[in-house]
């Protein structure tokens, strides 16, 4: 009897999920793991889009509100795309379209990388390197959005490691950061998307396991767009300003 359950609750299970994708191809989702992709980025989006006014609202400085249009846009393009491309996935038509959306869900993840830098980059004092990161990290996230666009689902392992030096090797030099507020939030967001990334990779391993990605996204997000808040926007005089003049 305890056999029967054990195999009959091993068949639910796997009922939620495909096999793991074949090499050079993409994971089909399940209905249900369709629809968990779709809710979990699609309900961000309004959120985003008033993340992003609150942004403008509270800019002080003309920095501030450039800071507050290129993080808040692409808050907006990332939750917008993932969306998109998820629902077209559903649909199972609009190949072309659907194609697209699949390299630029992978592309936006490079541009908000190097968006999540830029505001501290923007903002902070680097010792004088701030500029040449905000080069580095910029040109970093081209060559990956080339490489979304080349090499689509072709080199899976090596997309993950370009996401993580992207996403990981500047935040070395939060540690030359002359005021260091912010720094705990900045790790723990960064601690999530990397966390998150475990389940980006097991499609076909653990059920909704995209979905699940997104949610580690959504919460990486919250850490950083808090800390931009927080210690960035909002003040009369740009830190970076404050530290020249002194
Ligand atoms: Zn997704």
């Amino acid at each position: 009897m305890k056999t029967m359950k054990r195999i009959s609750s091993q068949y639910d299970f796997k009922r939620l999920m495909n096999p793991r994708a074949k090499k050079g191809e993409a994971y089909v989702p399940t209905d249900v793991e369709h629809m968990a992709n779709i809710i979990t980025h699609g309900g961000c989006i309004v959120p985003s889009i008033l993340a992003m006014l609150w942004m403008l609202y509270i800019a002080q400085t003309r920095l501030q509100f450039l800071i507050a249009v290129v993080y808040g846009w692409a808050l907006v393009a990332l939750f917008s795309v993932s969306c998109t491309f998820h629902t077209l996935a559903f649909s199972g038509r609009f190949h072309k379209l659907r194609h697209f959306f699949h390299v630029a869900d992978r592309a936006v993840i490079y541009i908000f990388i190097a968006s999540s830098y830029s505001p501290w980059l923007t903002l902070r004092d680097f010792g004088g390197i701030e500029d040449e990161m905000m080069w580095l990290i910029w040109i970093m996230a081209v060559c990956g959005i080339i490489y979304s666009y080349t090499f689509h689902e072709k080199y899976k392992v090596l997309e993950i490691v370009l996401y993580l030096i992207i996403g990981v090797c500047p935040a070395a030099v939060a540690f030359l950061m002359r005021e260091p507020s912010g720094i705990y939030e900045l790790f723990l967001g960064g601690i999530t998307f990397v966390l998150g990334v475990v389940f980006f990779k097991s499609d076909g391993v653990i059920p909704f396991a995209h979905a699940i990605w997104h949610l580690f996204v959504l919460v990486g997000t919250m850490f950083h767009y808090y800390a931009i808040n927080l210690y960035l926007i909002g003040q009369e005089v740009d830190e970076i300003n404050i530290n020249k003049e002194a």
